[in-house]
């Protein structure tokens, strides 16, 4: 069964029974589903979802969703069910060791089926707004702003927009932003879901689906042009840029309305055929540092400091190989061992870059994210407290230094420092109970990465 008619068949399926997901099911193109299930657990009727994953390689690298209540996708899994080492069929469902095997990268065997819990459904209402970049996510200071991008705006604007730019990271139930490069608006996806299902719709309706679809086609199929990479570029990002913004809701075309209520898996999955797209991205995890008057409060000026400060670092370069978008979406801890969001406990800020892989070169891109990620690593002189910085495991960060060392040394002795050796125990608690050892599952299923970070003291 495709993914696609895999989570259209799903999302009836849930609809009908009142429940949805609120994490996102893979989005890759590659990935596909087979066969779900409904359970109620302990008699407690909590509503279970299990997934045939032949590729289950969104939850392998603790991948996540958007809103400051949600954890990754692995938090969610409340059982693990795959093929060990020996070819034996193991389950896992205790808890403490889904911290490790439910975001293990692989290493723990194939895994066949994951059991994720639910919430039940509600029907989200969008109203997705394109306000100018400086009242979006507002600067620290007017300062912060590239000339390029200043507007005539009061300090009394200024703070009203950085007090529902706080309201909304610290309280809405999903909230992301986007910048495109060049341009004088930005893009804010904040929205809460109702329990009242009177007037929800589908989401995009079937010929915008379709619309999303050959967008997406389009944009590949332009940016692998012999036109497109020979022009400036400048007028690439703004091209990019211009299409996407006129794509997004709201919008002159497609749906029109300013609000839409939908169904939960619609609102998550707003925008189709986006994986078609081939990109480059680096993503980091920023923890929310605590404020200096209320520790038990979060300081969300990082997050404005690390969004203003890529925007400039973009206008530093009329040429700047961030070709595609700023993201930034923010989300809670996990308590996953080896996620990246691990301690944060007022949240974290997940912000990307993006750009487009034909037309510009490692050459440009590498040093790009380095100074990027020298920025975004720099912030715990400013909070004055430990603030563990890390990227996302599925996305680019290979080949940089970060703090000042290469990033493999850095994620082994200072990022993961503890993690790994807690995973790798936890790891070992699980073979010991299912009958195989580390050297079995560093022989079979591990690669030169893990080799290094994991299994080093592993002989096989
Ligand atoms: C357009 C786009 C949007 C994205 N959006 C997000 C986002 O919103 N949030 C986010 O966190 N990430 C996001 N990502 C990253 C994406 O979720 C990860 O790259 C994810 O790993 C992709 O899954 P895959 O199946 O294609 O990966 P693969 O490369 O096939 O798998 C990744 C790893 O998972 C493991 N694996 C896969 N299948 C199995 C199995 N059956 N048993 C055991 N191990 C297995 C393997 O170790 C493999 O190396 C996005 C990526 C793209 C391209």
């Amino acid at each position: 069964m495709s993914l696609r008619v895999f989570k259209s068949t799903i999302s009836r399926s849930l609809r009908s029974q009142g429940i949805s997901a609120f994490v996102s099911v893979p989005r890759s193109p590659r990935t596909s589903l087979g066969g779900g299930r409904f359970q109620t657990i302990d008699g407690r009727c909590q509503w279970m979802l299990s997934l045939l994953m032949p590729q289950g390689g969104v939850n392998a690298p603790i991948c996540h969703g958007a809103g400051r209540q949600h954890k990754t996708i692995s938090d969610q899994v409340r059982k693990v069910e795959y093929v060990d080492a020996n070819g034996t069929h193991q389950t896992i469902s205790d808890p403490g060791l889904l911290k490790a095997a439910a975001g293990c990268f692989g290493l723990l065997g194939i895994v066949t089926h994951l059991t994720l819990e639910l919430q039940p459904m509600s029907y989200p209402v969008m109203r997705p707004e394109k306000p100018d970049i400086n009242l979006a996510i507002p600067p620290l200071t007017p300062e912060d702003v590239p000339p390029a991008l200043k507007g005539d705006f009061t300090p009394e604007q200024f703070a009203e927009a950085t007090k529902r730019f706080q309201e909304r990271v610290e309280n809405d139930y999903y909230s992301e932003f986007f910048w495109f490069p060049f341009q004088q608006k930005a893009w804010v996806h904040c929205w809460n879901p109702v329990d009242d299902q009177e007037g929800a719709k589908e989401y995009p309706p079937t010929v915008e689906v379709w619309l999303q679809w050959i967008q997406g086609w389009l944009g590949g199929v332009i940016i692998e042009t012999k036109f497109f990479r020979a022009i400036p570029g400048s007028w690439q990002a703004v091209f990019l840029a211009t299409l996407t913004m006129a794509a997004l809701p709201p919008q002159f075309l497609g749906t029109r309305d300013a609000e839409i209520k939908t169904f939960m898996p619609d609102a998550l999955h707003f925008r189709r055929g986006v994986q078609n797209m081939r990109c480059r991205d680096m993503e980091f995890q920023i923890p929310i540092p605590s404020r200096k008057d209320d520790p038990s409060k979060p300081d969300w000026t990082i997050v404005q400091r690390a969004w203003w400060d890529v925007i400039n670092l973009v206008y530093t370069n009329p040429e700047s190989p961030m070709r595609l978008a700023l993201e930034l979406r923010i989300i809670a801890d996990s308590d996953m061992i080896m996620a990246a969001q691990r301690g944060n406990k007022h949240g974290t800020a997940s912000i990307e870059v993006l750009s487009i892989p034909d037309a510009v070169s490692d050459g440009d891109w590498q040093p790009f994210l380095q100074q990027i990620a020298d920025k975004w690593m720099s912030y715990e002189k400013i909070y004055g407290q430990k603030l563990n910085v890390r990227p996302h495991w599925a996305k680019e960060w290979e080949g940089l230094d970060l703090g000042g060392i290469p990033a493999r040394k850095y994620l082994k002795t200072v990022a993961y420092k503890d993690e790994i050796p807690e995973f790798r125990d936890t790891l070992k608690k699980i073979g010991d109970a299912q009958g195989w050892g580390l050297k079995d599952i560093k022989k079979l299923f591990s690669n030169e990465l893990w080799d290094e970070l994991v299994f080093d003291t592993v002989q096989i």
